[in-house]
């Protein structure tokens, strides 16, 4: 049976979730910045990132993960991932689904949670600095592994979860993001 959906982007009608002209939009173009990582460009994907914690939010951000899974699969050697904050929201964690594509690499699934439930987006440098995000790590200690989070839109998170991995002898050797914000 063929179902008809509408296009989440786009609205038109489609067989499935993204028409032909929209998934367009949604192809990775990789970026390397520092020891980030990123799939796409934010300006593609916005619309899309905002399905986090909606309706269709798993299906989206599944789709999203595929560039993840590719990584993965054409990466030499297996890598710890550690999906960032993958605390289950409306019955899904949008990094842990990231993770989840990355067939080959062994996941330590909730094993860095940030102990306050402070919003980031739309807030100032100095608003992040001034709350951190306080994380707490209970993963295995003395090994390498590779953090995933959605958007890097100052680092700021990422340099305060390789600051906690430290204390426990964790080497953070890149990060995988969605998209990352910064010139
Ligand atoms: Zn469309």
């Amino acid at each position: 049976m063929t179902r008809i959906f509408n296009c989440l982007i786009c609205g038109e009608f489609s067989f499935s979730l993204f028409c032909t002209k929209c998934k367009k939009l949604i192809k990775p173009e990789i970026k390397y910045n520092d020891d980030v990582v990123s799939f796409y460009n934010y300006e593609n994907i916005e619309y899309l990132i905002k399905f986090k914690y909606k309706k269709f939010g798993n299906i989206v951000f599944k789709e999203l993960s595929k560039p993840f899974g590719v990584f993965s699969k054409n990466y030499p050697g297996k890598l710890n991932i550690v999906p960032i904050d993958d605390k289950t929201y409306k019955g899904y964690s949008h990094t842990a689904i990231l993770a989840n594509a990355m067939k080959k690499d062994k996941k330590l699934y909730s094993t860095l949670h940030s102990q306050n439930n402070i919003k980031y987006a739309g807030k100032s440098l100095e608003f992040r600095l001034q709350n951190p995000r306080d994380f707490k790590y209970t993963g295995p200690e003395n090994i390498d592994v590779v953090l995933i989070d959605d958007v890097v839109t100052t680092k700021t998170t990422l340099n305060e979860a390789k600051e906690v991995l430290k204390k426990h002898n964790v080497n953070v050797l890149f990060c995988l993001v969605l998209a990352d914000l910064r010139r």
